[in-house]
């Protein structure tokens, strides 16, 4: 393949302004690794909405190509870990943000940042999952070493329509947990309750400021809103409930106070998919082969082109986006 379509985003030094387009460019525009991959696939997270957009500071080097997930197969390898034919998967490291990304036809990464596609799954399986799929599963494994089991109460999920939490639905659900959905989009219910959410919330109830301690509602959750949300969830837990924190959809801030913590030994565990270690990645896939419902993963799944990515990186952020978006090179 000598050249290969991707997506650029470049900075203009003198006004510091982003723009992205989607070009033709060569192998030598990849940056260095030990394993250059033919990608098939990739996906749309609201990180990426982020770096194409410009809207947040994902990407720390310019030119970039965004992208902090992909599927494929080797090509070639200096790594011994890895041989031409191997479909591999990526998840994070920097990739997309400091290190050429997944929208893409080739990348070029370090080995160790690589997963062989685990059993039974495909590479486009691999990706409807996708950063905020595994980070789903990050939240629920996180949730279980706590001892929060389905037995001990409700778990809530907040920006329940959105990837990760449409993911984290269905794991939750299958698992048997009593699944308490909380979306700003009621037209979604059904999907929701297709998905295993068992009730349906509004989410203005979690988005006011929050009081010290609340009624207790849930035996945890799993937040991607973070600000007054996570706040509200937190004042919500039941005694020694935990909740697994991952996103910042609402904003970055968490107006809380001591007291879940203190009066209720709540936990808060923190949650981050990018720097995770590789036995931590591969446990989470391994489970989400294993728990993840594949009719349900398709039917939370769209499936876009890469010219479609500079459009509907907009409409992520906007909260526009259902589900899980696989990019398909
Ligand atoms: P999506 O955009 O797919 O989902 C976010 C959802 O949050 C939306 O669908 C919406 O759900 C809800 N939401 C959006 N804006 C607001 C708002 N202002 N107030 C309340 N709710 C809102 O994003 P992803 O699922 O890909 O990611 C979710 C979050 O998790 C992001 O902040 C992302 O950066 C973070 N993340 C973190 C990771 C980590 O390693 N820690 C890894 C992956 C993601 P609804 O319409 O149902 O209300």
């Amino acid at each position: 393949m000598d050249t290969f379509k991707a997506v650029v985003v470049t900075r203009d030094e003198e006004t510091r302004k982003q723009s992205v387009a989607l070009k033709e460019i060569g192998i030598d525009d990849l940056m260095e690794g030990d394993v250059t991959v033919k990608v098939s696939h990739s996906t749309l997270n609201y990180k990426d909405g982020l770096a194409v957009t410009g809207a947040g500071p994902v990407v720390r080097r310019f030119p970039m190509i965004p992208g902090i997930d992909f599927a494929g197969t080797v090509v070639s390898s200096e790594s011994e870990e890895f041989s031409e034919g191997d479909e591999v998967l990526l998840n994070g490291w920097g990739v997309g943000e400091t290190h050429m990304g997944g929208f893409a036809g080739m990348a070029r990464v370090k080995a160790d940042w690589l997963i062989g596609l685990p059993e039974g799954l495909t590479r486009f399986e691999a990706m409807a999952i996708g950063t905020a799929g595994y980070t789903a599963m990050l939240c629920v494994l996180a949730l279980e070493r706590h001892g929060v089991t389905p037995d001990r109460g409700p778990v809530v999920v907040t920006g329940a329509a959105g990837g990760v939490g449409s993911v984290a639905i269905s794991l939750l659900g299958k698992l048997g947990y009593h699944v308490i959905a909380s979306t700003g989009r009621p037209a979604e219910g059904d999907y929701l309750k297709d998905l295993g959410a068992t009730e349906i919330i509004d989410r203005a109830e979690l988005s006011e400021k929050a009081r010290p301690l609340g009624k207790e509602r849930w035996a945890g959750g799993v937040d991607t809103v973070g600000t007054h949300t996570l706040a509200n969830v937190l004042s919500m837990t039941q005694y020694g409930g935990a909740v697994a924190a991952c996103g910042l959809a609402g904003g970055m801030d968490l107006p809380t106070s001591v007291a879940p913590f203190i009066l209720r030994g709540v936990s808060l565990l923190g949650i981050d998919s990018v720097m995770a270690p590789k036995p931590l990645r591969i446990e989470a896939y391994d489970r989400l082969a294993r728990d993840l419902d594949k009719d349900k993963l398709k039917a939370l799944t769209t499936t876009i082109s890469l010219e479609d990515v500079i459009d509907k990186a907009g409409a992520i952020l906007e909260g526009k986006v259902r589900g899980r978006t696989v990019v398909e090179i």
